[in-house]
């Protein structure tokens, strides 16, 4: 059976980056509609924590919803330095004017947080409803959902694809780079935790992130594929040792580790072309590698500017070209930025050529000896290319 609907915008994918565009929406007087494939009871269980921006904080804040967010650890200083090799940089608030850098927070409690505000906003929020077809044409964009058996029809003026990347990664494949790399995450806690400080260290094998949250840290070990799942078997025992000596003892040995999880690393980016009525946003448009934390606040941006344009566009220049066109050029640049620095860091950092070891060192050296690029380089974590 098949059944008809028709709504403003529907947006493909309730993620946080879908969620946080339907929450910068409310009040437009426009019908929104979002689609979410996973079932309400298995929307919490992603194992994954993130780093949220300083600049995300105060997004979130707009959207009502940072209060609510439970379970937040504060990021006051970055450290960043390389194994077996001299340099190192270390960021902190205190100088860059701002109470903190970042925050800490698992991925389910900021889904939570969107997800009730959504609620008690009245906005329509479909779980268990899975997209399988968009058809993006000349008057419009016509998705195909399946929900409890039944497949639904909806149509709408804007087609908001945020689902991750999947449902046009055949008919509009994106550029992939894979680097080859997987990140296991866990919780850790350690002999001697430092207070709201992370640590990002560069090895050859990648990058390893420890993320202050609650009595110890979230950790983001990156290394080939058949080394992460060989780190997945390891007992207890064996991968705290290992931690140890990868990490180093800048805070001790590790005690415990929590339950492990892996994700394969690419960088995925969307091809820059137009689609009628259609807009990529978030993971969909790119997935970055979670070198420097981005992913998450940069489709945040992606959110906020893509509410702005619907908000200030005439009713029925709602999805048009133009529209679409401002959209995509106001995104631009801090698209780029962002892709280049991500990559840009796992080139560098993440393999043993001498030469660039030299250069790696210098550069750690330089920007810790340098305010005006510290600066510089933690602007751009924190508010993005575009400020
Ligand atoms: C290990 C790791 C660590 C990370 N750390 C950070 C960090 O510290 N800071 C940061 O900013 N970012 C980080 N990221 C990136 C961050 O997780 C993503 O950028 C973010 O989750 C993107 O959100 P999204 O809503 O675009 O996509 P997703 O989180 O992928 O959500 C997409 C949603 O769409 C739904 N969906 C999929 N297909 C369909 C369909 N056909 N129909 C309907 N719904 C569908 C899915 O169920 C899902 O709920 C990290 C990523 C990884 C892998």
């Amino acid at each position: 059976m098949t059944t008809d609907q028709h709504c403003d915008v529907a947006i493909i994918g309730g993620g946080p980056v879908g969620l946080a565009l339907a929450l910068a929406m409310r009040g437009s007087g426009l019908n929104i509609h979002v689609l979410e494939a996973r079932k309400a009871e298995n929307a919490g269980s992603d194992p994954r924590a993130l780093a949220l921006s300083y600049g995300s904080r105060l997004l979130l804040d707009r959207l009502g919803v940072w209060h609510d967010i439970a379970q937040v650890s504060p990021i006051k200083t970055i450290h960043i330095s390389q194994k077996h090799a001299l340099g190192r940089a270390v960021l902190r608030a205190a100088e860059l004017d701002v109470p903190e850098l970042g925050y800490v927070l698992p991925y389910p409690a900021l889904h939570n947080a969107l997800q009730q505000a959504l609620h008690a906003d009245g906005i329509s929020y479909q779980t268990g409803a899975a997209v399988t077809q968009l058809l993006s044409e000349t008057d419009g964009a016509r998705i195909s959902y399946q929900h409890d058996g039944v497949e639904h029809v909806l149509s709408a003026h804007l087609a908001v694809v945020a689902d991750g990347g999947k449902l046009l990664e055949t008919s509009h494949p994106p550029e992939i780079t894979d680097y080859g790399q997987s990140a296991l995450v866990t919780h850790i806690t350690c002999q001697f935790p430092k207070a709201d400080t992370a640590f990002e260290r560069f090895t050859t094998q990648g990058p390893v992130a420890l993320l202050p949250y609650k009595d110890g840290y979230e950790l983001v070990w990156t290394a080939s594929h058949e080394q992460a799942q060989q780190m997945l078997q390891w007992d207890d025992a064996t991968f705290l040792a290992r931690l140890h000596e990868h990490f180093g003892d800048r805070v001790g040995s590790f005690i415990n580790v929590g339950t492990r999880s892996c994700f394969p690393l690419r960088l995925r980016r969307a091809p820059d072309t137009t689609l009628p009525h259609t807009v990529l946003l978030g993971n969909a448009a790119q997935t970055l590698h979670p070198v420097a934390g981005q992913g998450f606040n940069m489709g945040l941006r992606d959110a906020w500017e893509l509410a702005q344009a619907m908000l200030a566009c005439a009713p029925e220049a709602l999805g048009s070209a133009t529209m679409l066109e401002d959209y995509r050029k106001s995104r631009r640049l801090d698209r780029n930025a962002g892709i280049r620095f991500t990559d840009g860091l796992v080139r560098m950092f993440s393999n043993d050529l001498p030469l660039l070891s030299g250069g790696r060192a210098a550069s750690l050296s330089m920007l810790d000896c340098l305010p005006l690029a510290k600066k510089f380089i933690a602007k751009r974590m924190m508010f993005g290319a575009n400020g």
